[in-house]
C-alpha cells in the first residue's frame, strides 16, 4: 500500500513537473522569439529555435527530450565533440588560476603555449601571432596589417584588396567588403563598403584536371591593378559560406606566385578549413604554399570559446612596425583570454595525437559513398566531398524551417542555407551515426 502510494505520488509529481517544464519551455521560446536576435534572423517573422539542455559527444539534447546527432559541429567548431573531458579539465584548471588578465603589458603561459604550438603547426614562414576574439576580427586584423605594412613603406596607394568571387570572410565591415558582393549575404551594404577588386571564382574542381585558363582573369586583374593592391584575400581550397565550393590546389599555387611576382601580400582565411577539416592540418598544405598572413578561428578552441588568431611572417611584422606609428594599431580588450587559450591548448593537444587524420579520412570515404546516390535525385544539382566536409547542392533554395523540422524528428541536426545542404560532423563521429546523417539528407531530398 505504501509502495503503491509512492508510485502514485511519483506519477502525479512527474506529470505536474512535466507540465511546469513544458510551460516554462514555451515561455522561454516565446521570450526568445520576441527579444533575442539569432544569426541572420528576422524580428518580424522569426524561425523557430530549439532549446538545448545538454550536449555530449556528437549528440545535442533538446529540452523536449529529442537527442540529435550533430552534423554541423556547431559551425565547424566542435571537432572533438561536446563535453570533452580534456577540454572540460583545461577550462576548470585555468579557471582556478585566473580567467582573464589584460594583454597590454601582461602575458601568461596559456597564451605563450598556444602561440608556440600554432607557429609549430602552421605553414612555414609564419612567425608572429595576433590573438583575436572572433574570426571576423582576425580578418579585420589581417587586412589592417596589410594596409599598415604598405603604408609604413611609403606605399599607401596600395590600399585595396583583390579576392575571388564566392568568398566569405565574416560580418564586420572590412570583412564584408571582401565577401562575395551578391552571395555573401551583405549586398545591402555594398554602397557603404570599400570597393574591392573581385576576380571570378575558381572553376576547376579539386579532383579534376587543372585548366590554366582558370587563373587568367585573376592574373589580368592583378596586372592591371597591382599598384593599388595591398593583398589578395581568399579561403584556401574550400570556399565556405559563399557557396561551399571546393577548388583545385593549382589555383592557390598560382595565386601565391602572382602575389610574389607583383608585390602583393597573400592572406589565407583558414577559419573554417583549419585544424584538419579538409584532411590536412591546414588547407594551404594541399597546394604546398605559405601565406604572408593567415587567419584561424572556429575549431581553435574545439568549440568551447570564441578565439581566433592572425599569424604573419616576420617580414610583415617588421614592415608593419617600421616608420610611424611604429606599433601595430590594434588591441582588443579580451585579447589573449586565458580560459580560451587554455582550452585551445587542450584542443591542439588532442589534435597532436594525430588520431584526426584517420578519422577524417574515414569520414571522407563514407561521405563519398553515401552522399553520391543523392546525385541521382531530380532535385540535386551536385554532390562534393573533401575531408570531413560533405555538400549536396540542390537546384533550388530549400525551406530551412521545414527541413529542420523533419530532421529533428529523425534525430539529426543539419543546417542548410540557400541551395546548400552540407555536413561537417565532429571528427569522433561513428560510422552508424554518420550513416544516419547521410540517410536523413537522402530521405528529405527524395
Ligand atoms: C566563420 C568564418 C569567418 C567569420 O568568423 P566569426 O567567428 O563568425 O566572426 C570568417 N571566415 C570564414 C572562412 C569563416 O568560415
Amino acid at each position: 500500500m505504501a509502495r503503491f502510494a509512492l508510485v502514485n505520488f511519483n506519477l502525479y509529481f512527474n506529470l505536474t513537473f512535466g507540465q511546469i517544464l513544458n510551460e516554462s519551455l514555451k515561455a522561454n521560446l516565446r521570450f526568445d522569439q520576441q527579444h533575442i536576435w539569432h544569426p541572420y534572423t528576422s524580428a518580424i517573422d522569426p524561425l523557430p529555435c530549439y532549446q538545448v539542455v545538454g550536449a555530449q559527444g556528437v549528440h545535442i539534447q533538446l529540452a523536449t527530450g529529442e537527442v540529435l546527432i550533430d552534423g554541423v559541429s556547431s559551425w565547424w567548431t566542435a571537432i572533438h565533440g561536446y563535453n570533452h573531458p580534456l577540454l572540460n579539465q583545461a577550462l576548470a584548471e585555468q579557471s582556478q588560476k585566473f580567467a582573464h588578465v589584460m594583454f597590454g603589458g601582461l602575458t601568461h603561459e596559456p597564451a605563450i603555449d598556444l602561440c608556440r604550438t600554432l607557429l609549430s603547426i602552421a605553414p612555414s614562414g609564419l612567425n608572429r601571432v595576433f590573438l583575436a576574439d572572433s574570426g571576423s576580427v582576425s580578418i579585420e586584423v589581417a587586412m589592417k596589417m596589410a594596409l599598415q605594412y604598405w603604408a609604413c613603406q611609403g606605399n599607401s596607394h596600395k590600399h585595396k584588396f583583390i579576392t575571388p568571387r564566392n568568398g566569405y570572410h565574416g560580418d564586420t565591415f572590412a570583412a564584408m567588403s571582401v565577401c562575395d558582393p551578391i552571395n555573401g549575404m551583405h549586398s545591402l551594404f555594398n554602397d557603404s563598403l570599400t570597393q574591392q577588386i573581385f576576380a571570378p571564382a575558381p572553376q576547376t574542381r579539386f579532383d579534376r584536371h587543372w585548366n590554366e585558363d582558370d587563373i587568367q582573369s585573376m592574373q589580368q586583374l592583378i596586372e592591371q591593378h597591382h599598384h593599388e593592391i595591398a593583398a589578395l584575400v581568399l579561403e584556401p581550397i574550400v570556399q565556405n559560406a559563399g557557396g561551399m565550393r571546393i577548388y583545385h590546389p593549382n589555383y592557390l599555387k598560382r595565386c601565391r606566385q602572382l602575389c610574389d611576382d607583383y608585390n602583393i601580400l597573400l592572406i589565407c582565411d583558414e577559419i573554417a578549413t583549419g585544424f584538419g577539416r579538409t584532411g590536412l592540418m591546414f588547407a594551404c598544405e594541399h597546394a604546398d604554399i605559405s601565406p604572408d598572413i593567415m587567419c584561424v578561428g572556429k575549431a581553435l578552441t574545439g568549440g568551447y570559446l570564441s578565439l581566433a588568431a592572425t599569424l604573419c611572417s616576420e617580414d610583415v611584422a617588421q614592415g608593419v612596425c617600421q616608420g610611424q606609428p611604429g606599433v601595430f594599431m590594434h588591441g582588443p580588450t579580451f585579447m589573449g583570454n586565458a580560459l580560451a587559450c587554455a582550452v585551445a591548448n587542450a584542443s591542439l593537444s588532442i589534435l597532436a595525437t594525430g588520431a584526426w587524420q584517420q578519422q577524417v579520412k574515414e569520414i571522407e570515404q563514407q561521405l563519398r559513398r553515401e552522399l553520391e546516390p543523392c546525385r541521382t535525385l531530380s532535385t540535386v544539382a551536385d554532390v562534393r566531398v573533401l575531408g570531413a566536409i560533405g555538400v549536396v547542392e540542390c537546384k533550388a533554395p530549400v525551406n530551412v524551417a521545414e527541413l529542420q523540422r523533419k530532421w529533428v524528428a529523425q534525430g539529426v541536426w543539419i543546417r542548410p542555407f540557400g541551395k546548400l545542404i552540407y555536413i561537417m560532423p565532429p571528427y569522433i563521429i561513428q560510422p552508424e551515426e554518420l550513416h544516419r546523417l547521410t540517410q536523413a539528407i537522402f530521405a528529405v531530398l527524395r
